[in-house]
Order: C-alpha cells, then structure tokens, then sequence
C-alpha cells in the first residue's frame, strides 16, 4: 500500500486522499462528513479510475455491521452499505430468497455497485441499482436522510456515483431463492452475433458472449433458470471441460459450469469469490448501447481487432434490460453491453479508447461509471435525458461540493 488510503483493486490508481477513516456507526459517520471539507465513501476499491478518490478524507463502512434484515411480507432486504453481494448472498439464499442479478464478480459493495449501475446479464434483468427500494444516506451537512422509490428524487439518487452523499444502508428487491445451471457453448460465429443477436441473448435467463474479435468467434455462457439443457446456438458445441473467459487463466476461479443444477449465486457470477477474479492484472472498459446498434457495434470492433489485439485480454456482450435512474447506462432503453478487459497498460489503454469510442458512442454507447473511458461531458450530456436534472440535484443536496472530486468536474462537468 503506498498513501494512507493505498490503490484501487487494479493497482492503477494511489489515492490522493489525506485520510482514511473507519467509522463504525452511522453517527460517527456524520461527525467526519461534518467536520471535513471533503469527504468521499470507498467502496471495495474495484472501479478502475480516481472515481472514488478525494483530496481531503475517504471513508470505508467496512467497519459497520452488515445487519442484513429480510421482510418476507415487503420482499425486500436491508443491508449495510459495505456488505459485499457475496456475502449478502448467502444469508439470502439461506432465508429462502434471491436477487435477480449479480455482477460477474461477487467481492464488490452494494453502495459501490449500485453507485456506479454495476449489471449482470439478461434480457429481462435490469442493473444492481434498478433492484434498489431505498437508500439511507448520510448528507453533506451530516444529517442522515432517506430516499425511496416514488419519491421525486429517488432516480436521481440511486446512481449517484457518490456525489450526493455518503450511503450507510439499502434496501433491495428480492425473489424467492431459485436454481440455475451455467453451459459453455463454444465456436459461435461472429457473424451469427452480428445478424441474430436477439435469438443468442433470448437463449437463457442471463447471456454472455466472450470474444477476441480475431479469430470471428466466440463463447457463450449460457445460465438458466432451468434444469433442463439450453439448446446449444446454432453451430456451437458444449464445452467438454469448465472454462475461464481468459486464455491460460485458471478454471479453478469461475463458477460451477457443465450444467450442473445449483443455487443461483454460485452460477449468477462468473467467478468465484474465494478466488481472484478475472486476471487481476488488468483494465476495464464498458459501453452501453440500444440493441438496435449490435450489428453495427459488433462490425466496427472487428474493423478496430488489429488494433485492440495487442492490448485486449478479451471482450464480454451482455444485455440490461431498461430501468428509470437517471445516470444508468439503461436508463429509458433495453442495451447491450460490450465489456473489454484490457492489458495493464493505462497510458496505452487510454490512446486507444478514443478509437473504440469512435465505433460505439455514435451508436449511443454510455460508458459504465466504474471503468476507463475517454468520453468527457459534451459527449455524455447529450446521452442522458435527466443530466441536466442530476446536475440541478446535486446542486441542491451538495452546493458546497463536499462529496466533489477531480472525477466528478472532469466527468460531469460545471
Ligand atoms: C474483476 C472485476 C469485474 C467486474 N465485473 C463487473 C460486472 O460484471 N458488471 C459491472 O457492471 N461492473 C463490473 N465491474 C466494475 C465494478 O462493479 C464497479 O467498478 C463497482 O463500482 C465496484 O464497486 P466498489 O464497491 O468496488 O466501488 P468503489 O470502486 O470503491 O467505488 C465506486 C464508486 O462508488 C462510490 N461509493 C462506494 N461506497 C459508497 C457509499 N457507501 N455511499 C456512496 N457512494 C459510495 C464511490 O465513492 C465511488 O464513486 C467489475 C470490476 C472488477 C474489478
């Protein structure tokens, strides 16, 4: 760790903050938001930019007890902000009860998570943040405040990239606990994603396509919410052993595949959470797009494959279903996501985003608020119908810029 703060998960960024603290207990919370200029909640330190960082103190609610509270009748859970998915998880299951998604790694926050419009995949799942009811947060004069589904802020708060306060609990949908089963298909043509996207995406509950873009073909993961096999897509074969999504990475690390029946956040995420996820040594890049774009999307990144080859580990599209949160990639539409795992290689990495952003933000590609982009505000502005609205909310909850930072005027803008 270098820096009383240390880095983010990949490594790529030192936090610049002069502090980090732990408070235990949301009152000690609204002491240091109170008392500091500049405060900015650290969440599992996953996001691959200076997102998170401050100048002045960071705060991580590691400390407060994850408190998870299940109400049968409302169908809802209420959990700490730090609480990692992983382990909210399991009591979940435990109790009898299931978040409709999970992202591909299960070691992430919720308030982090949710902060940022982290997804999974599915035609029909929305976002981690479109599962939230409610959100408990401490505001920039220290109060605690909450916010709830129908309120006239509420979409505005929900993805709010840590501008709008410091969140301390949330309250989340939940679904009685169900059974999935994960298949691997192998050597899906790139042209078949180009022209018969709907029919891949429709195959199962939630579907992942992973590519190079070099070789015209793919992988599809395949997780269903049924015990029966998927059939495989046209001109694939199943997968005789389990597989990682990175060459050479160790198959050890994902979740149970092969078709063996189980419960959904053993399956949901890619990887497991007692292993690294991913490679480890990485950046990501995400753009989120309307699925009438796919065809042109999928075209333009094999045009740029040369390009990307040196660089890419590999590419991940996923599919969001809409929700209404004003700064989510899938606000107001149904998308699809390419993913893009990329070397460690930050200065080359962001010379190159340029050129895929050239390809993917005329489609209408919004980037995901944790990873790299180059995109700055004129380009972003006119991709959010609520921008505007989120700019005049953060106005009025932090006039005085508390929970501000570099991140935040480069992204956003005045
Ligand atoms: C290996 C890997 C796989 C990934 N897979 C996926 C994936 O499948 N899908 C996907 O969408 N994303 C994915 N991501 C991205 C990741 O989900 C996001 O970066 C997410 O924000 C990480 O959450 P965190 O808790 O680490 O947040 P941090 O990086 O710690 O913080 C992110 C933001 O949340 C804010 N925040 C944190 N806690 C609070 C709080 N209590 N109150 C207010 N704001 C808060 C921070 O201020 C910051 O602005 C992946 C990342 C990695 C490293």
């Amino acid at each position: 760790m270098t820096g009383p703060a240390g880095t983010n998960w990949a490594g790529n960024h030192t936090f610049r903050a002069v502090r980090l603290e732990h408070p235990a207990s949301t009152e000690e919370l609204a002491d240091v938001v109170a008392r500091e200029r500049r405060v900015r909640a650290l969440g599992s330190r996953h996001s691959f930019t200076d997102l998170a960082d401050t100048d002045g103190v960071l705060v991580s609610l590691e400390r407060m007890p994850a408190d998870v509270v299940v109400d049968d009748e409302r169908r809802t859970v209420t959990v700490a902000a730090a609480t990692r998915y992983g382990e909210l998880a399991v009591e979940l299951h435990r109790s009898g009860w299931a978040l409709s998604a999970l992202a591909s790694l299960p070691h992430i926050s919720v308030a982090g998570a949710v902060a940022t419009g982290t997804h999974g995949s599915g035609d029909a799942v929305g976002s981690l943040a479109a599962s939230v009811r409610e959100l408990e947060l401490v505001g920039a004069d220290g109060a605690v405040r909450s916010v709830r589904r129908g309120d006239p802020d509420f979409d505005g708060s929900v993805v709010g990239l840590g501008a709008l306060g410091v969140v301390t609990r949330l309250t989340l949908d939940v679904e009685p606990d169900f059974a999935v089963r994960q298949d691997v298909f192998r050597g899906l043509s790139l042209d078949r994603v180009r022209d018969g996207f709907d029919e891949l995406s429709a195959a199962a509950y939630s579907v992942s396509l992973f590519t190079d873009w070099t070789s015209g073909l793919a992988d599809a993961w395949l997780k269903s919410r049924s015990t029966e096999p998927p059939a495989p897509p046209e001109g694939t074969s199943a997968a005789t052993g389990p597989v990682h999504m990175l060459a050479g990475a160790d198959p050890a690390a994902v979740t149970q595949q092969l078709g063996v029946v189980g419960a959904w956040h053993e399956r949901l995420p890619h990887f497991r959470i007692d292993h690294t996820p991913s490679r480890g040594a990485e950046l990501q890049s995400e753009y989120l797009l309307p699925r009438a774009g796919v065809g042109e999307a999928v075209e333009g990144l094999r045009g740029l494959a040369a390009r990307m080859a040196p660089l890419l580990q590999v590419c991940e599209i996923r599919t969001v279903a809409a929700d209404d949160l004003w700064l989510s990639s899938s606000h107001g539409r149904d998308v699809a996501a390419f993913h893009f795992t990329w070397v460690l290689d930050p200065a080359a990495v962001a010379a190159l985003l340029p050129r895929v952003e050239d390809v993917l933000l005329p489609l209408g590609g919004r980037p995901h608020w944790g990873k790299c982009f180059a995109a700055g505000p004129a380009d972003l502005a006119p991709l959010y119908p609520r921008w505007g609205d989120f700019a005049a909310l953060r106005e009025q909850v932090d006039p005085e810029r508390v929970f501000g930072n570099a991140w935040l005027d480069r992204v956003l803008g005045g």
